[in-house]
């Protein structure tokens, strides 16, 4: 791709606004307060949304590494008098999601809104880069680089819009939350729903930036992950009666999770229509590991699995239906072979209310009349569990997600803004406006 490095913003010796002095280092220590020393202003106060697509893109933060550095960066960019910022880290502490807050405390109405995004990407190891995948690179209306739609232009867009804010006009919260390893199984949105205490209400209301080309969003299939883990006994291959063979048994097993993928093909909930031309629930025999050598009968066999269930689905439901076709394919198996049927990770479908007026604001803005469902899975799932009611609605499109040389149109990246800051004017804005504060 031709085109040039996007400008950077001049990053030098910076002086404080508040207390006119030099920072002693650009080590952030956002949560530490202190009349003393300053730890703001490793970043300009004046960063446009675009310098901080660039910023944020610079970061590697690919689900498999820290994304701590990006918070330190989200904190810097976010942390003023009033703004009440709170990581809380992953459980090894490598991680954290990033809840911010402005305006009043959320109240038993939880009115106001939630903006969301997550900070992981997918690793940029595909070889038809044309430019490096961690440095926007502007080719016309391209903003290239990973994470640029999915999703930090989105993030870039809610963090605008927070230091946009007037805090003294905010009737009601502005909620920003900002996750990991999403990517990997919605893990970071599922420990906040496990952790955050109940008794501290949040926004009803949640906008989560996956990109969907400003279509707004307001269900999406989930992603159940099952491992079938079989077990046989070991033989040398010239004496295979003295052995049980875990990977004849598990093509039985394929076999039969294939039937049940057909029987699944064939069948149609109430939100079918929304999802194009895959209605149904998915079933995927993604991989399977079995064996050790040539001349060994294998003991070991495991066959990992991903459904797609449909919004209103349970995941336990689906769990017992898979466990039915194994145990009629294999269950009295006369080989002796054992299984077990393992949960390796669930990320719920979501659905949100059809009257959602987060939805019916945003569908008005982008005059979109239709409701619409996707069949990827995203943080509102998991959110769900705090009663937050989620629709998707970010610029760019998955259809460049997840692929080298992603890339965000920047025309939807600044029509995004502006219809970002009209919804959080419009939910936590001046409470004269109709429908506003209270909605
Ligand atoms: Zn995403």
């Amino acid at each position: 791709m031709s085109g040039g490095v996007v400008t950077a913003s001049v990053i030098g010796p910076l002086l404080c606004s508040v207390c006119n002095v030099r920072p002693r280092s650009r080590v952030v220590k956002s949560r530490a307060r202190s009349t003393k020393r300053c730890y703001r202003l490793a970043v300009p106060a004046i960063l446009d949304r675009l310098q901080i697509l660039q910023r944020l893109v610079a970061f590697d933060t690919t689900s498999s590494k820290s994304n701590l550095a990006c918070v330190d960066f989200l904190c810097e960019l976010l942390d003023r008098p009033g703004v009440r910022l709170r990581r809380l880290p992953s459980p090894d502490g490598s991680k954290a999601n990033l809840l911010v807050e402005l305006g009043p405390p959320s109240d038993a109405r939880r009115s106001g809104l939630m903006l969301s995004g997550h900070t992981d990407v997918v690793p940029a190891l595909e070889p038809d880069w044309s430019s490096d995948p961690f440095t926007l690179t502007a080719d016309g209306d391209r903003l290239a680089g990973r994470g640029s739609a999915d999703m930090k232009g989105f993030i870039a867009l809610a963090v605008e819009t927070a230091r946009n804010v007037e805090l003294a006009r905010l009737r009601a919260p502005l909620a920003l939350l900002f996750t990991y390893d999403e990517e990997v199984g919605t893990l970071g949105a599922q420990r906040f729903a496990a952790e955050w205490s109940k008794t501290e209400p949040l926004p009803r209301l949640c906008v989560i930036g996956e990109p969907t080309s400003l279509g707004v969003v307001r269900m999406h299939k989930g992603h159940l992950k099952l491992r079938v883990v079989l077990r046989g006994a070991p033989a040398h291959s010239s004496m295979p009666h003295l052995g049980r063979n875990a990977i004849e048994t598990a093509a039985r097993a394929v076999a039969a999770l294939g039937a049940l993928r057909d029987t699944l093909r064939e069948e149609r909930s109430e939100w079918s229509d929304y999802f194009g031309e895959v209605p149904c629930v998915t079933l995927n025999v993604a991989r399977i590991e079995g064996g050790v050598a040539v001349n060994v009968v294998p003991e070991r066999c495991v066959i990992d699995v991903g459904l797609r269930l449909l919004p209103g689905m349970r995941s336990t439901e689906m769990i017992a239906r898979v466990r039915a076709a194994l145990e009629a394919s294999i269950g009295t198996s006369p080989d002796g072979v054992t299984y077990t049927l393992e949960e390796n990770g669930d990320s719920p479908p979501l659905l949100s209310p059809a009257d959602a007026p987060h939805a019916a604001l945003l569908c008005a803005l982008v005059g979109q009349t239709e409701g619409r469902g996707v069949a990827y899975a995203s943080d509102g799932g998991p959110l769900q569990a705090l009663a937050i009611d989620s629709v998707l609605f970010g610029p760019g499109s998955i259809d460049v997600a997840h692929r080298a040389n992603e890339w965000l149109p920047r025309a939807e990246f600044d029509r995004a803004s502006g219809i970002l800051a009209r919804a959080v004017e419009h939910f936590c804005g001046h409470s004269s406006e109709k429908g506003g504060a209270t909605a």
